[in-house]
C-alpha cells in the first residue's frame, strides 16, 4: 500500500479549502492553557482556525492519578466559566480522558457533571509510567511493549465505557526509540481487531490523530489500520491535531482526508455528546 500513498503527504496540499466548500472539518483535538502542557491562548487558536476555514473542538487534558500530582488536570469549572463566552458553532468545549484502571469512576463523574461536547478517551501511561519518557519501554522489546500498551487500550476502552472516540492509537510510536517504531497492523492484528470490534460493538468512535501524518511511513501504516477499521464494519472517525500550539492547528489535515476517503470513512464531530455527520 505504501505505493499508493507516496505522494498524498504534498500533493493534496489544498484539499480542506476544497473540502469546506461543502463540508465543515472539525479539528477535534487542541489543547490550550488549561492543559499541563500548553500556553496557547484560545483566541491564538480561533485566529488560526479562522484562517485555515477550521472549526475546533477544545479538548484540555485530565489524566486523573496523574503520577505527579496536579499535573494534567484542569477546574472544569474554570475552563467553563473562561471559554463559555467562545463557544458557537465552529468551537466547542470537550476534554480528552486519559484513561488508567484506577480512575474510572473519577472520570465517569467528571464527564456526566460537566456539560462537555464531547470526551476523547486516550493512553498515556502503561503501569503508571507515562509513554513520553523511556522508563516503559527499558528491558521490553518493541513486540512486547506495543502488545502491552494495546492491551491497556483494549481493557480500558471497556471500562471507558463513557467516552465518544479513542485518541491517538499511534500513541506509542511518537516516543518509543526502537529502530522501526511504526505500529504495523500485520504485527498486532488480533488485538487490533479486538479493539476496532470493541468500538463498532459499544457504538464509540475512533480518531485519526494527524500529529503524524508528515511521514510517509507513519501514512501507510495508519492507512492499513484505518482499512481494516473499515473492513470490519467502522464508517466514522474524527480527525485531531492534538495541537498544543497555535501553529499545529489543523497539521496535515490534507492526508488525513485523503485517508479517510481511501478508507471510505466518514469524518464526524460531537456535539453535546452527540455525533455530528
Ligand atoms: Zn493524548
Ligand atoms: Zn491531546
Amino acid at each position: 500500500m505504501q505505493g499508493d500513498f507516496s505522494d498524498i503527504v504534498c500533493k493534496y496540499r489544498y484539499n480542506i479549502i476544497i473540502n469546506r466548500e461543502v463540508d465543515i472539518v472539525f479539528d477535534t483535538h487542541v489543547h490550550t492553557k488549561f492543559s499541563t502542557d500548553s500556553d496557547m491562548k484560545i483566541e491564538d487558536a480561533l485566529k488560526t482556525a479562522k484562517n485555515d476555514n477550521l472549526s475546533l473542538v477544545i479538548t484540555e487534558h485530565m489524566d486523573i492519578n496523574y503520577p505527579e500530582k496536579g499535573e494534567f488536570l484542569f477546574d472544569v469549572k474554570d475552563y467553563f466559566d473562561a471559554y463559555s463566552r467562545f463557544k458557537s458553532d465552529d468551537l466547542l468545549l470537550g476534554v480528552e480522558i486519559g484513561m488508567k484502571e484506577d480512575c474510572v469512576e473519577q472520570s465517569r463523574k467528571v464527564v456526566y457533571n460537566s456539560p462537555f461536547d464531547y470526551v476523547i478517551g486516550s493512553v498515556h501511561l502503561v503501569d503508571d509510567m507515562d509513554l513520553y519518557y523511556g522508563n516503559f519501554y527499558k528491558d521490553k522489546t518493541k513486540q512486547d511493549a506495543y502488545k502491552k500498551y494495546l492491551q491497556v487500550i483494549l481493557k480500558n476502552i471497556k471500562e471507558f465505557d463513557f467516552i465518544d472516540s479513542l485518541g491517538h492509537i499511534d500513541y506509542i510510536c511518537r516516543y518509543a526509540k526502537y529502530k522501526n517504531s511504526e505500529l504495523k497492523y500485520s504485527d498486532f492484528s488480533d488485538i487490533l481487531d479486538e479493539i476496532f470490534k470493541n468500538i463498532l460493538y459499544t457504538g464509540k468512535c475512533i480518531e485519526l490523530n494527524t500529529r503524524r501524518l508528515n511521514s510517509k511511513p507513519a501514512v501507510s501504516n495508519l492507512f492499513s489500520i484505518y482499512k481494516r477499521y473499515s473492513e470490519l464494519g467502522g464508517k466514522y472517525i474524527t480527525l485531531g491535531s492534538d495541537a498544543h500550539d497555535h501553529d499545529s492547528i489543523g497539521n496535515n489535515f490534507d492526508t488525513a482526508l485523503n485517508i479517510a476517503e481511501k478508507c471510505n470513512l466518514k469524518i464526524v464531530h460531537f456535539l453535546d455528546r452527540k455525533m455530528e455527520y
